[in-house]
């Protein structure tokens, strides 16, 4: 099997505004083989940044786009993948986007050979990586991803929504969090428990608001424990590794998780080893697709970090993530988008649903499970047409 075609969609809103919600807008990727056989996969990244990542001109030979790396090449099993994981990378070494870019492109490849092989993609990646596990993919507690309301009272609100619509665990964040004083960010936890009630997880999520300043954390955590959040997300900045690891070393009495803001490998060791969290979380659209993921959830496992997907995407990102640690069943938390918008709602077929346990799971279809909606396609692709003297190097106007 040979791959022909290498597609990225640029799909957005009519209207973008400066809310930290991820659905506004996306890019998707189809990769089509010469078998018929054609697979998806979304990238959590600037589209129209990551999509000149498959058109740019050659610069040198380090400066080669992923169109031109991928047609024409082999694609028959997962160590096709791997290999072309590699060259994408090396041909790419002086493009910063390359990892966000790729993202989409690698988990339509695990999509393609699934389909190839008959199997689903978290069996593949059983084989390919040697997990320590028992290779069944378990059901998963699906916490609800949400915002901060701008205040206590709109977060409790919120909170209660949730729990009436049976969710048993759900992440507010961002919003005003941070943003005022201690008072006001303890009045926006407590509202989130008191809405979501006692016996429910809550985890918090801070988007990074305090920088490298390791001690208002510490302090944070403390006055937030009383209400027993599963954990305490990205209180500091992604590369802020040093302060992250001061903070692990006080013990604060919340655990820590962070990771989403990992575009390679190497940050997510960076956070787990020197950084001390307590649970990474990885966004297979922003960290070069399901390859790179699963190499973290091994290292988590091997660290005793507790992996957990980040997503804010489609259903299609979310199986995708789920894939990469379906099979161990320790990793119980997935992070589930609650809200989002019509885009992101309607970009697949069908939905990984909440059981009647309160659980998720993936179906045993093969490859990644959920199939792209072409009609949400075609109502939300904004066509990008880019020339160079003239020539057209790119048209994506149609489906
Ligand atoms: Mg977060």
């Amino acid at each position: 099997m040979k791959i022909v075609a290498v597609d990225p969609f640029y799909l957005k809103m009519p209207d973008i505004t400066t809310d930290a919600d991820g659905t506004q807008d996306t890019l998707a990727v189809r990769v089509r083989t010469d078998e018929g056989i054609e697979g998806w996969g979304e990238c959590d990244a600037s589209p129209l940044v990551s999509l000149a990542t498959y058109c740019c001109p050659m610069s040198h030979g380090n400066i080669i786009n992923i169109r031109q790396s991928l047609i024409g090449e082999v694609l028959g099993g997962s160590d096709d993948i791997l290999r072309l994981h590699k060259k994408v990378l090396r041909n790419a070494l002086d493009i910063q986007q390359i990892d966000h870019a790729y993202s989409g492109t690698d988990i339509a490849l695990w999509d393609i050979v699934g389909q190839k092989l008959k199997r689903p993609v978290y069996q593949l990646l059983e084989d390919q990586f040697r997990f320590l596990s028992d290779g069944i993919g378990y059901p998963k507690i699906p916490y609800a991803s949400v915002l901060f309301g701008d205040t206590p009272e709109t977060t409790f609100q919120i909170a209660t929504r949730l729990k009436i619509q049976g969710f048993k665990a759900a992440k507010f964040g961002w919003g005003p969090m941070g943003k005022f004083d201690e008072q006001y960010d303890i009045e926006l936890v407590e509202s989130a428990r008191e809405g979501m009630g006692k016996s429910a997880q809550i985890m918090i999520d801070a988007g990074v608001v305090w920088g490298s300043d390791y001690k208002t954390v510490y302090d944070r955590a403390k006055a937030f424990s009383q209400f027993s959040p599963t954990w305490l997300e990205e209180p500091l900045a992604p590369e802020a590794i040093e302060a992250y690891g001061t903070l692990s070393a006080l013990n604060p009495p919340v655990p820590i998780a962070a990771g989403e803001g990992s575009a390679t490998f190497r940050m997510a060791e960076d956070l787990i080893l020197h950084g001390r969290i307590d649970y990474v979380q990885i966004d297979v659209g922003r960290v070069s697709g399901i390859t790179t993921a699963a190499r973290i959830r091994q290292l988590a496992e091997q660290q005793e970090v507790q992996y957990v997907n980040h997503t804010f995407k489609s259903h299609l990102s979310l199986a995708a993530s789920l894939h990469v640690f379906a099979t161990n069943e320790d990793f119980n938390l997935l992070e589930y988008p609650a809200d989002g918008s019509e885009l992101s709602q309607r970009l697949t077929t069908e939905k990984l649903e909440v059981g009647s346990d309160g659980q998720v799971r993936l179906t045993d279809q093969p490859g990644i499970g959920v199939k792209v909606d072409l009609n949400t396609v075609r109502e939300f692709l904004a066509p990008v047409k880019i020339e160079i003297n003239g020539t057209p190097i790119f048209d994506q106007s149609v489906l």
